[in-house]
């Protein structure tokens, strides 16, 4: 009678493997997909759930940037605060960091509260590491505002909040100004300082891999929350009519969290995910790639694999309760070297109230977070790779103003992708896994051209120089 409730256990896990699989032939539909929602994205206001946001950079740092400069982060469980001081000749001389967790109270407050914290919070960095400037000698100075959520720019400068995710909700703030809002926290705190340049987490890190390489076009971010954003020439954004830059190119940033193909290996387990989310229909790709959500993925196969079989002992009311298993945990559990897996052990004990798992129990909840972690990374590099293909750099001719190019002539060019956020950056199978599956979807002949760089901490060192490059004094 064991080994028969143990077997149910076994198909349940074979069931969600096989939902969950990405067979290379699979993630070619979904690159192609992607390049195709890159482009209605860009025909048109609302043309897909892909937004393909303006951000009104036209001009990357490239170096020659000089100067000190501060920038505030906030992404999505810390924020951060940092100073730099650019030297030209892509030199950084000094590089000044403070993180902060956002307190769990300030994601569900009012606007003036959560930007009155942050204001605070920069006027007391500056102070401390002002080298002893006093307060008014820091006037003028340009702030680079890093800002990971859906904004509709307006201008560099300038942005409303189009929605919340990765949990926060402060209802107010939607469709408000946040560099307005932050501009006013600011002169209430008695700091004068200018918002130079809002950007996304993910331009953030475009403009530091171009800092330091003219070849990156494309960044990605993997986080928390997950989005990327690449360089497109300004007559592709077809939405926008007569959108000229001096540069001839602009920044898109794609707002990938809400892509959505049929082709993405959806399961029952994403399905109740996102039902019970405080977005659900949103935010498709997102919740199948990023470190919110991962962990409770996996969560909830154990949850069915106890439902299905009494195996294990009594049912503990934290299998069902959401997001107690977290992304890092899951990765701890996934990475554990150990012959009888004890840190797994303690894992399950200590989160999920799974006591004296058996070895095969474990093996099995290993699998799982093998599993979850592999989708995610193969996804997020389909969703790569699907950017290159849309501007021409994966080596088959790309899609230009809707027509495929039927010519394989495109020359190779080098083309480098930055990569930053804690699951690409701390979680070394899931890195592995996405590098492997864009050096898989590409082949041979071009994988070696396409180069993907981490930028630790990036975001927030772009968007300082950001605000560098659109100083109004340089
Ligand atoms: P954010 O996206 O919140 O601005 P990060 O880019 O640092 O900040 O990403 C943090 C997220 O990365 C965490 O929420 C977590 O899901 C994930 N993460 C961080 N470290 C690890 C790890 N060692 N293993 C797996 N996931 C991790």
């Amino acid at each position: 009678r064991s080994r028969r409730r143990w077997w149910k256990v076994v198909r349940a896990f074979e069931e969600f493997e096989e939902a969950a699989s990405t067979p290379v032939g699979r993630l070619r539909q979904v690159v192609d997909a992607m390049a195709v929602e890159m482009h209605a994205g860009l025909a048109s206001e609302g043309g897909s759930k892909l937004k393909m946001l303006l951000t009104f950079v036209d001009k990357l740092p490239d170096g020659s940037e000089s100067g000190i400069y501060y920038a505030l982060h906030v992404g999505g469980t810390d924020f951060r605060i940092l100073r730099i001081q650019l030297g030209g000749q892509r030199s950084i001389l000094g590089h000044d960091v403070e993180r902060k967790p956002i307190p769990q109270d300030l994601m569900t407050t009012t606007s003036e509260e959560f930007f009155d914290f942050l204001a605070l919070s920069l006027k007391d960095f500056v102070e401390r590491k002002g080298n002893n400037l006093q307060l008014t000698q820091v006037r003028g100075k340009d702030l680079g505002f890093t800002f990971s959520f859906p904004v509709k720019q307006t201008s560099v400068s300038s942005g409303t909040l189009i929605k919340w995710t990765k949990g926060f909700a402060i209802d107010d703030m939607v469709e408000q100004d946040v560099v307005e809002c932050l501009q006013k926290a600011l002169s209430r705190t008695g700091l004068d300082m200018n918002v130079a340049a809002l950007v996304n987490d993910s331009v953030g890190t475009l403009a530091v891999g171009h800092f330091y390489d003219k070849d990156t076009v494309v960044a990605v971010v993997i986080g928390t929350g997950t989005n990327a954003c690449y360089l497109e020439r300004a007559d592709a954004v077809i939405k926008c009519q007569g959108l000229l830059t001096a540069s001839g190119g602009m920044v898109i940033n794609m707002e990938w969290g809400n892509f959505w193909s049929s082709h993405l290996p959806r399961t029952s387990y994403d399905i109740d995910l996102d039902a019970e989310s405080q977005n659900p229909n949103d935010q498709g790709f997102e919740k199948m790639i990023s470190g919110m959500y991962l962990g409770d993925i996996v969560r909830r196969v154990i949850c069915k694999m106890f439902l299905v079989s009494d195996i294990f002992g009594p049912f503990s009311s934290k299998l069902s309760t959401r997001f107690v298993l977290s992304t890092p945990l899951m990765a701890a559990m996934h990475e554990d070297n150990s012959p009888d897996l004890s840190e797994v052990a303690k894992i399950l004990e200590d989160t999920l109230d799974i006591y004296d798992a058996p070895l095969k129990l474990r093996k099995l909840v290993v699998k799982v977070c093998d599993v979850v972690t592999r989708r995610a990374a193969r996804l997020a590099a389909a969703g790569i790779v699907g950017i290159l293909k849309k501007i021409g750099r994966d080596g088959t001719g790309g899609i230009t103003s809707g027509r495929v190019k039927g010519v394989k002539g495109d020359k190779l060019r080098r083309t480098v992708v930055a990569v930053e956020g804690g699951l690409y950056t701390s979680y070394t199978i899931f890195r592995e896994y996405l590098n492997e599956a864009v050096a898989e979807i590409l082949g041979d002949e071009i994988a070696p051209y396409v180069i993907l760089k981490v930028m630790e901490d990036g975001s927030g060192i772009g968007a300082a120089m950001l605000a560098a490059s659109h100083s109004a004094r340089n």
